[in-house]
């Protein structure tokens, strides 16, 4: 399953249910990654930030950004639990 999880097999295949499960039952912890062309980098619209239990997504003002700022996970913060998975509305998480 790790591999598969690493090609990006398992992000929006049939097994995320049970995937998901075993984030929330703490069986797997990895890191959350953006695909940045998929995410429109809108603080206002952006679910993460109030979904992540732990505080650790954030709308970061960046002048180098096509967008004028970006997504960005504090990996000090995250635990790893998976939950943005499920809450991106644009599905540009990938866990790795
Ligand atoms: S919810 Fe996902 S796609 Fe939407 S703005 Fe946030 S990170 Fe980007
Ligand atoms: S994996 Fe969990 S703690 Fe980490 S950014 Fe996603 S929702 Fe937050």
């Amino acid at each position: 399953m790790h591999s598969l999880l690493r090609q990006g097999l398992l992000r929006q295949g049939p097994l995320t249910q049970g995937l998901l499960r075993e984030f929330s039952e703490g069986v797997i912890r990895m890191k959350p990654y953006l695909i940045e062309r998929r995410c429109p980098a809108q603080e206002t619209m952006c679910t993460l930030i109030a979904a992540c239990p732990a505080g650790a997504v954030a709308y970061i003002k960046d002048e180098q950004a096509p967008l004028g700022g970006r997504i960005a996970f504090d990996y000090e913060k995250c635990d790893g639990c998976g939950k943005c998975l499920s809450a991106c509305c644009g599905q540009a998480v990938e866990l790795r």
